[in-house]
């Protein structure tokens, strides 16, 4: 007997989340300088948190040795008002991660089943499989969520169906139209996630009014971070609007305090930090110009992104990404997504996505 036999079938099945390599971490095992070392394997915001929050990061400190809000009274209000919802459609997460998480938790049993596509982000399996509950893997269409298929895939079993739009890791984008339609079609006793992760970097035009649609149907959960844009990935602040009644159940699932003073803080300086967002979604746009221009100049496919990195393919993405690695660039292998012709680069400042550049055009012999 050994103690991992105490763990149940399903959870013993789980791989391990594998997250982009820290830049401490590869300074550690390559005895390289960490000032050098270029990390777009996360997409994280490369212009880091906005002034704003980082003061209110700042006023909150003495404050620390106090529990938090538990209900967070005035982020939520905050968050009400910007996105026109009652305060109690709101559940906050430590990360949006974590309300992915309380959602299934809250919903999920060894019964159930959950559809999402292939190249989905890996959260959706792994929560799945957290359950219990058997994942549907639809096959994508193009890297993109193909929602007809994924309808299709709906069976009796079925509790929740995961649309990352735009999807992580292949940066693809849903039309408004499809998303609509899918809800329209889609039966009524079927949590529909919308994780919008990458919603700040999608030009007014392409957005879906997602929260229209929470409007007129109960069963949409639509989830946002403030780990992208915001640039508070290390703060660890998410949220999904929803349901009041489905809201209330996950706000008793999930842990008391999930989310600490510093993150509620910063979150509401944030939102209105106007002049920060601005400046993310542009260098965002010149750095996927940028990226998109050497992918074409090295005659590189690379999917087309509507989010802050590319997945390009280039044949054998292990090699290249130790040769990355050997001379200080963090990118994001997708061999776990199964995508092993293929690498993920993050949007970064011009310097360093320039940086990236120069070392592929070397590993391409250019
Ligand atoms: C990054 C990401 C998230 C957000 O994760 P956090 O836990 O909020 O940091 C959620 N969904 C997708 C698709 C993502 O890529």
């Amino acid at each position: 007997m050994s103690l991992t036999d105490l763990a149940p079938d399903y959870i013993r099945a789980i791989d391990p989340y594998v997250g982009g390599k820290p830049i401490a971490e590869l300074a550690r095992e390559r005895g390289l300088d960490p000032a050098a070392i270029v990390k777009l394997a996360s997409n994280e915001n490369p212009l880091g948190m906005g002034a704003r929050a980082r003061a209110a990061v700042l006023a909150q400190v003495d404050g620390l040795a106090r529990y938090t809000d538990d209900h967070a009274f005035e982020l939520k209000a905050k968050l009400a008002a910007v996105h026109r919802v009652a305060a109690s459609q709101i559940v906050l997460g430590n990360g949006s991660n974590d309300v992915l998480s309380v959602l299934g938790r809250t919903v999920l049993t060894p019964a159930d089943s959950v559809v999402y596509s292939q190249y989905c982000f890996a959260l959706y399996p792994l929560i799945t499989r957290l359950a219990g509950a058997r994942g549907i893997e639809v096959r994508a269409q193009e890297y993109g969520n193909d929602l007809p298929a994924m309808l299709k895939a709906i069976e009796p079993a079925t509790k929740i169906v995961f649309i990352a739009n735009p999807n992580n890791p292949t940066g693809t984008l849903a039309r408004a139209g499809d998303i609509v339609e899918f809800m329209e079609d889609c039966p009524g006793n079927v949590l529909v996630v919308l994780d919008e992760a990458y919603i700040e970097f999608l030009p007014a035009e392409k957005r879906v009014d997602s929260l229209a649609l929470l409007r007129r149907f109960p069963n949409l959960v639509v989830t946002r971070t403030f780990s992208k844009a915001h640039g508070m990935a290390g703060l660890r602040m998410g949220y999904a609007l929803c349901a009041p009644e489905l809201a209330e159940l996950m706000n008793r699932v999930r842990q008391p305090f999930n989310v600490n003073a510093l993150a509620q803080a910063a979150a509401i300086a944030a939102l209105d930090d106007i002049e920060h967002l601005r400046a993310t979604v542009q260098n965002n746009f010149a750095g996927l110009r940028q990226l998109s221009e050497a992918f074409g100049r090295l005659s590189l496919p690379y999917i087309q992104s509507y989010a802050n990195f590319v997945t390009f393919h280039c044949g054998d993405a292990r090699a290249l990404n130790e040769f990355l690695l050997e001379r200080g660039v963090i990118v994001r292998p997708l061999a776990s997504y199964g995508m092993t012709d293929s690498l993920r680069v993050s949007i970064g400042t011009e310097a360093e996505n320039a940086r990236f550049i120069e070392v592929l055009a070397e590993a391409m012999g250019d």
